[in-house]
């Protein structure tokens, strides 16, 4: 049984004051909640952040990792410094990190494979580009970023891996696919999950939708029959948007 998976990517915004208060808030409205929840502030705020969400409904996510372990690599934050600072989820393959940052399917494979290894769930985002949507090749694209994402991974690592599935032409643009043309894509994932996995694999795998997604429009995306959970950018900065999407009904 997959079980509901709403996750809140705030993005380069909040300082740690701001990120601290808006946790806070969370942790008050979302107490007894059920669904799985994360929240992914910046890399700043992760470690006072796990302060407010330690022990409660919601999981401390971080938006990105390096794919090496240590060292010489300014800039980058490890695995196990996420895992110092409380993290327990990592988004890889964010379609920012893809298409601002120009990571690769082979870097973002990298990625995966280093938090499989180190025993870190993971957020695997995939998506097509607007022209990619109009060139009729959305479901060639998505395929080929999971089959890249996912090479050397095994049936046993599912237990760490979430899908999200965010065409980038509806990401902080205002512009959410239909609920039926999501579904259609979450569908070819699933598929494509048996024929490279098997079948337990695609039906326990949890595929979240990502793309303004906004209290009016998640119960229309979770009421179908593919879509397991979201991936909230923008509504997820403020608490009374973020609490109506996790408790949509
Ligand atoms: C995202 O950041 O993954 C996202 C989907 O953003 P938004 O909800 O703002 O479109």
């Amino acid at each position: 049984m997959r079980s509901v998976f709403i996750a809140g990517n705030w993005k380069m915004h909040k300082t740690i004051e701001e990120a601290v208060e808006l946790a806070s808030a969370l942790v008050r409205d979302l107490a007894g909640e059920r669904r799985k929840i994360m929240i992914a502030p910046p890399y700043t705020a992760l470690a006072a952040v796990y302060h407010v969400v330690k022990g409660t409904n919601i999981l401390l996510g971080a938006q990105n990792m390096s794919s090496e372990a240590k060292g010489a690599h300014t800039g980058e934050v490890s695995l196990e410094m996420l895992k110092d600072a409380g993290v327990s989820v990592v988004i890889l393959g964010h379609s920012e990190r893809r298409h601002v940052y120009g990571e690769s399917d082979e870097l973002i494979n990298r990625k995966v494979r280093r938090a499989i290894e180190n025993d870190m769930d993971l957020i695997l985002c995939v998506g097509e580009t607007l022209t990619e949507r109009e060139q009729g090749i959305t479901t060639r694209v998505v395929e080929s970023q999971i089959r890249a994402g996912l090479e050397s991974i095994g049936a046993e690592s599912f237990e760490h891996i979430t899908i999200a599935y965010e065409p980038v032409w509806a990401i902080g643009t205002g512009k959410t696919a239909t609920a039926d043309d999501a579904d259609e894509v979450h569908r070819s994932i699933r598929n494509l999950l048996a024929e490279l996995y098997n079948d337990e694999v695609a039906a326990e795998t949890v595929i979240q939708y990502g793309g303004s997604v906004k209290p009016a429009n998640a119960a229309e995306l979770m009421a179908m029959t593919n879509i397991d959970g979201l991936l909230v950018g923008g509504a997820s900065l403020e608490a009374a948007s973020f609490v109506k999407i996790v408790k949509y009904q």
